[in-house]
């Protein structure tokens, strides 16, 4: 089943579990809706698989800015409509989101700058383009980022993800996104990452941080949440990172995990209050 959908099935069923955080779900359902009726033909990958075979080794992810095959006049087109439909969505910041949509229709978006700035973790393009904008860099990167994810997504469900066995870092083999949520799925509970930003999944140490690679148990801790069965935060004292995860055995297994994640927003608010962050990934490609 393709993602949009079981993003759809689970947000139906999550909303009919927990009725008070309706517009959430409702507004994540609009978004996915909105993704369906925009099939992305904008993006493309150009993998060379011996370089990837030498980046991989070296611990770097596979893509870089100039794997992308930017189609810019589609791509902005898509940022704009994106923009549009969050201002129809209600999102917050109906002013700065249309300034984005005059940006593009005026030609003054620098789409390809800004989608590889989100995949490269640059922040300055971003930077320069919000100030420019006059608005929030926060929300350009969320619009250019939900676009970047999008194409990634359709291109890789479409192509087939490459084979990453012995990835061992904390960072996603393709895209080199940080991880929206860990997993432990099978008997053993072998743990898994999912990327926040394409989606792709990876298997890690179970007991390693996935952060700074402390793998010394006494600092190495987790907690969960009354009447939360299946999900669970891990933190680690060295660095003070956290990952919340799902435990599939319990759960069962195929959640889209972008959706776990706003599902369990309460977990982020519970760890930040502790003084733990969201981990960022340690090393750039
Ligand atoms: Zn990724
Ligand atoms: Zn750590």
């Amino acid at each position: 089943m393709p993602l949009l959908e079981v993003k759809l099935k689970r947000l139906q069923d999550l909303r009919k579990r927990r009725p008070q955080f309706a517009e959430i779900y409702d507004f994540h359902r609009d978004l996915c809706t909105f993704l369906q009726q925009h099939p992305c033909q904008w993006l493309g990958v150009n993998v060379d698989p011996g370089q990837w075979e030498l980046r991989r080794q070296a611990g770097f992810p596979l893509l870089t800015g100039d794997a992308l095959q930017i189609m810019i006049e589609p791509a902005g087109k898509f940022i704009a409509s994106l923009a549009g439909q969050l201002i129809t969505l209600g999102q917050q910041g109906k002013d700065e989101l249309q300034r984005i949509v005059q940006a593009q229709n005026a030609g003054n978006l620098p789409v390809e700058k800004l989608l590889i700035a989100c995949l490269e973790k640059d922040r300055a393009p971003l930077e320069a383009c919000a100030a420019e904008l006059e608005i929030p860099s926060a929300l350009l990167e969320y619009v250019c980022s939900t676009s970047l994810g999008y194409g990634l997504q359709s291109w890789l469900e479409t192509h087939g993800r490459p084979a990453y066995s012995d990835w061992k870092e904390g960072y996603c083999p393709i895209c080199g996104g940080t991880p929206a949520m860990g997993e432990l799925v099978g008997e053993e509970g072998k743990k898994l990452l999912h990327c926040s930003i394409c989606a792709s999944e990876w298997g890690v140490i179970r007991l390693m941080c996935t952060y700074c690679g402390n793998d010394e148990t006494d600092s190495l801790e987790y907690f969960t949440a009354e009447g939360e069965a299946g999900y669970r935060v891990d933190i680690c004292r060295k660095c003070s990172g956290y990952l919340k995860v799902v435990d599939s055995r319990e759960l069962g297994e195929g959640l889209p995990m972008d959706v776990e994640d706003l599902n369990t927003l309460h977990l982020d608010l519970m760890a930040q209050k502790e003084g733990f962050v969201k981990g960022k990934r340690t090393q750039n490609a």
